[in-house]
Parts: structure tokens; sequence; C-alpha cells
């Protein structure tokens, strides 16, 4: 089996605040392969966004990693100087944030922004960093790249920002891109054009991508395997067909349940009650028992840990381990 390229183990992201240490994300655990797309979905404030920024090294202060380890090719990377981390951002992890505008510069053209990422990362001239933006650019589809190259981010629509955004988190060949809410702040239309972008463009490029979004339709068009986030913890992991075809836990079927299809009415979706707990009122035991509608007394005392229920791995007393169990 293919080597890791990102591991994950037991991260836990902390907050210190007056009334005490607030916990978002508690003991996660999971890789991601060499050219892989790996969805992490769930709601806002499941601790998605969070995750994603303890990757690169971005977690704002008072939010800090409180345990775990992260590995990019076996080099342990949460522990590393800003400098170092510096290094790894530009030329081995890529970035693509929901507002193009976070990653684009108001007042440089697009192409003074790609070349000087090249530039910082490689060992080309100006001339060949110039050629390679253009060539960039025109690979995610900006018509006339060689004119657009010298144009400001504000002279482009929504959609081709964001594109120019996947050109510049591509321009350094990153292993690993990190997609957090792509396509949400963009026309509906242009979501889908965006979304079979991003794929065709990490498998031309053999570039894994961690996409984290609240739509399972958009982790449906494009992953490979998708973690389902709750309250900070993984409730279901597996591949996207099993997790999608035969959703476990209770609330991965709530969000399999509210993606439309064309045999689906907007009114006929299913809605999840209720509202993700705040992190100061994460409730004992399964943090999803008020909400779900197969709980019972256990789960209100006793928190699930991920287990391995086959083909895919689910933190729900409904579920037996398959290896303890002998059920197939
Ligand atoms: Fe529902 Fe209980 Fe499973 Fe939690 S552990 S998802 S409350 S059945």
């Amino acid at each position: 089996m293919t080597e890791p390229l990102l591991k994950i183990e037991h991260l836990r992201i902390e907050f210190n605040t007056r009334r005490g240490t607030l916990v978002a994300v508690d003991d996660i655990s999971f890789d991601v392969r060499p050219g892989e797309v790996f969805g992490i979905v769930g709601e806002s404030g499941a601790g998605k966004t969070l995750t994603g920024l303890a990757i690169i090294g971005l977690l704002d202060p008072p939010g800090r990693i409180g345990a775990g380890r992260i590995f990019l090719n076996t080099q342990r990377i949460d522990k590393l100087p800003y400098h170092q981390m510096r290094k790894i951002r530009g030329k081995k992890i890529g970035m693509i944030f929901q507002d193009p505008l976070t990653s684009l510069n108001p007042l440089y053209s697009v192409g003074k922004q790609l070349i000087e990422t090249i530039l910082t990362h490689s060992e080309m001239g100006t001339h060949e960093a110039r050629q390679r933006a253009i060539t960039l650019l025109d690979e995610v589809g900006i018509p006339a790249a060689d004119k657009r190259i010298d144009h400001y981010p504000h002279q482009f629509s929504g959609g081709m920002r964001q594109r120019v955004v996947i050109a510049l988190a591509l321009c350094v060949n990153p292993s690993l891109i990190i997609a957090d809410e792509p396509t949400t702040a963009l026309d509906v239309s242009i979501q889908a054009q965006i979304i079979a972008l991003l794929k065709r463009l990490c498998t031309n490029h053999d570039t894994a991508v961690i996409l984290i979004t609240h739509d399972m339709g958009v982790i449906a068009e494009i992953s490979d395997r998708v973690a389902v986030m709750y309250a900070g913890r993984l409730v279901e992991i597996g591949t996207v067909h099993d997790v999608i075809k035969t959703p476990k836990h209770p609330y991965a079927k709530g969000l399999m349940g509210s993606i439309p299809s064309l045999h689906t009415r907007a009114d006929q979706l299913m809605q999840i009650e209720g509202a993700m707990p705040r992190l100061m009122e994460i409730p004992p035991g399964c943090a999803f028992h008020p909400r779900c509608p197969y709980s019972f007394d256990r789960c209100r005392q006793e928190r699930p840990d991920l287990i391995d229920t086959k083909p895919s791995k689910v933190a729900c007393w409904l579920f037996k381990n398959e290896d303890e169990s002998g059920n197939t």
C-alpha cells in the first residue's frame, strides 16, 4: 500500500479562555495518500477549517495544537519553526480559500504575484517564470492568458479570480493543496466548473487535495475518501462510494439526505433538526445525541470512539467493531 503523503495522529486543537480550555478539535487521526482527493465535511463549527489551518501552521492564537502529531512525507511538521513552516507552505502545500481575495494582493497584477511565487520557490529566471505563469493561467482556463497576466485581481470576475488562485496554489507543484470551501463564495453556475477544474488539474499534476466543505454534494463530485466531522470529532470516515451509498452514522445520513438530486424536490430534502453545539456547550456522551433520532441511554453518557465497521469507520453506539463481532 502507498505510504501516506500526510498523516495526522490524535490531533487536538485547543483555545485557552478565561473560562478554561476549550477543545475545538478532539483526537482526530487520518491520512491522505499521494494524489487523492480527501474530503472533510461537516457543518460550520465542526472543526474542519481549524484542522486545515493546523496542517499548514496558520492557527491564530489563542488557538493552538494541544496534542497530536502531523507528518508530511514522514517529516514531522507541527513543531517546525515559523520560517521552516513558511517554506513548506510555499513549496509543498498550496492553499485555496473561500474568498479568492484572501490569497491575492489587490495592489499587484496577478502575473507579478504568480511570478514572485515561482521565483521564490524555484531556480527559474524571470523570463521562464513568466512563461510558466502564462501556461498555468491558460491551464486554469483564463482566456488570452498572455495579456490577462498583467491585469489586477479586481479586473477578474469571482470565478476567474478563483481560477487564478488555483494557478497560484499549483505554481510550485505542491504535493498537497488544502482547499477550504473553494466554491462557496461563487455563483452556483460557476461552482461545478471550478470543482471539475480542481479535480482535473490535481489529477494532471498528481497533487493530493484536502477539500473542506459543508456541502456533501461537492464531496460526492470529486473526492476519493471523506471524513465527516461533528463538534470537533470524526464521526465517519471511508471511501466516498461507501459513505455516500451507505452512510452509517446518523449525522452522515442526515448530510446525505440534504443533497438535491434530479429526482428530489427541494421540499423533500431531509434536514437535520437543531444546530451544532457551541464549543462551550458540547454535551456529554455522543455530542450528536440531542439531534439524533436513534439516541438511547448509553449515547447520553458515554462517548463513542471511531471503530472499524468495514468498509468505513464510524463513531456510533449503534455499531460494533467488525473484527470483534465476527459479523460481515
Ligand atoms: Fe445517535 Fe447514539 Fe449513534 Fe450518537 S451514538 S449517533 S446519539 S445512536
